[in-house]
């Protein structure tokens, strides 16, 4: 049986690796010349291969769209299947402190190798340069157009990543498959009318960013940027708030507590009771709350603080405005800033019309789909991945059950 393959990526070679063996004849069609391009990049080129072992229900929580799709994908599949896999073909693997996996050798190209040499063990044909242009439903089976021929398969796995725009998806238009129009997910907000950029490269362990006049809020790192804010918390906005944001063309208010420990009340009755214990303290000498000395120079200037004052001459004003800015400092959003150490693509494929027992497509037997060509897109820390591995595994056992 001839098992077909749409795109060298990660989705497609793990497919097609599982659809491997009991003399199937497998072969991945890549349009471009170079194989495995992003995985090379990846992860500013150590490749976040996947996220340490969370239970399904805690891992399907890092999914802005596909979160119950991939509760079923899972159960066959999961990071520690991933870890165990790279790991059975000498790639040993590291946990870092926030759950992100990658290779001890903090090198893509260990994860690419270990990929390559499986295809080359289980004979995978690889066609680079072999853009498929169009897919024709033939029968049974699938015939591929490309400028480099015309290929009649009996199973095809699409997995060609995710398109900027929607006419990227046009080649399978035959299939009749619902497409969700591709917006950009994981990006960083920008504020360019804010001050707070001169404090760029200041960062907080653990602040509270949300979207006024919206549920989104997230705790977490927080960084500033010269050209406003990133880091994990805004990230993870961005993913969630993907439709939100676009449908606002990205202008916002962000609304951050500095340290998410504390509450409007909590920093008021710290400030009150400090102003007690040290009446003669100069405000500028003693930075609260964790806060980093020069951003919080800047809040107490926001708040009409002269640096000169003591803590016991502090109005109740200033305190009340003080807390303000702590508590809820709000940042007008103008653009945002692609994450360029992981980015991706929200849309695609409609998952209500795939299989998540097979990846089978609902309408055509023998069709599969993997990878971010899906309308599925995960947060940063190797969930991506994660997700690519996981359909790509799910996809390529499927298309071998059926075609035996
Ligand atoms: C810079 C960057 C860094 C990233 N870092 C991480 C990370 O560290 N961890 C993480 O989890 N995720 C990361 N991601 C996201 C992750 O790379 C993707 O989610 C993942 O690569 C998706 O795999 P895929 O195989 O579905 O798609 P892709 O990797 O995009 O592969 C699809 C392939 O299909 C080919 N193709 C498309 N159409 C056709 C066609 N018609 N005919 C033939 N070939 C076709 C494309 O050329 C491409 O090679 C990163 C993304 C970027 C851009």
């Amino acid at each position: 049986m001839k098992i077909g393959v749409i795109g060298g990526g990660a989705a497609g070679y793990f497919s097609a690796i599982h659809a491997s063996g009991k003399g199937n004849k497998v072969t991945i069609f890549e349009k471009s010349p170079k194989l495995l391009s992003k995985v090379k990049v990846s992860g500013g080129g150590r490749c976040n291969v996947t996220h340490r072992p969370l239970e399904i229900s805690k891992l399907v929580k890092n999914y802005p769209r596909g979160e119950k799709f991939l509760k079923k994908v899972f159960r066959h599949f999961k990071c520690e299947d991933t870890i165990d896999w790279f790991e059975s073909r000498s790639v040993p693997l590291k946990i870092e402190a926030d759950g992100r996996v990658f290779p001890c050798s903090d090198d893509s190209q260990s994860i690419i190798d270990a990929l390559q040499l499986e295809a080359s063990k289980l004979k995978i044909e690889v066609k680079a340069s072999t853009g498929i242009k169009e897919v024709q439903l033939n029968g049974d089976s699938y015939l591929l157009i490309s400028d480099k021929g015309e290929f009649l398969v009996d199973a095809l796995i699409i997995a060609g990543g995710g398109y900027p725009k929607v006419e990227g998806y046009a080649f399978m238009s035959n299939l009749k498959h619902k497409i969700i129009s591709p917006i950009p997910s994981l990006f960083t907000f920008n504020t360019p009318q804010e001050p707070i950029k001169k404090l760029m490269g200041i960062s907080m362990p653990d602040s509270h960013v949300k979207i006024e006049g919206t549920k989104l809020n997230y705790q977490g790192p927080l960084l500033i940027t010269h050209w406003g804010v990133s880091g994990p918390a805004v990230l993870k906005l961005s993913a969630f708030g993907a439709a939100w944001l676009f449908e606002k063309k990205y202008q916002a208010k962000a609304i951050i507590n500095w340290n998410g420990d504390f509450n409007e009340q909590k920093y008021l009755d710290h400030l009150v009771q400090y102003a007690k214990s040290h009446p003669n303290r100069k405000v500028s000498n003693y930075a609260l709350f964790e806060i980093p000395t020069r951003l919080w120079e800047y809040l107490c200037d926001k708040s009409e603080i002269d640096l000169n004052q003591t803590f016991n001459s502090l109005s109740k004003k200033q305190i009340n405005k003080l807390v303000q800015n702590l508590f809820c400092h709000i940042l007008s959003v103008n653009g945002k800033t692609t994450f360029k150490e992981e980015f991706v693509t929200a849309g695609g494929i409609s998952i209500e019309e795939v299989n998540p027992e097979t990846m089978e497509s609902i309408f055509h037997p023998n069709l599969y789909f993997a990878g971010e060509v899906l309308n599925i897109d995960g947060i940063t820390g190797g969930f991506n991945f994660q997700a690519a591995w996981s359909t790509g595994y799910l996809a390529g056992k499927s298309s071998v059950k059926i075609t035996i």
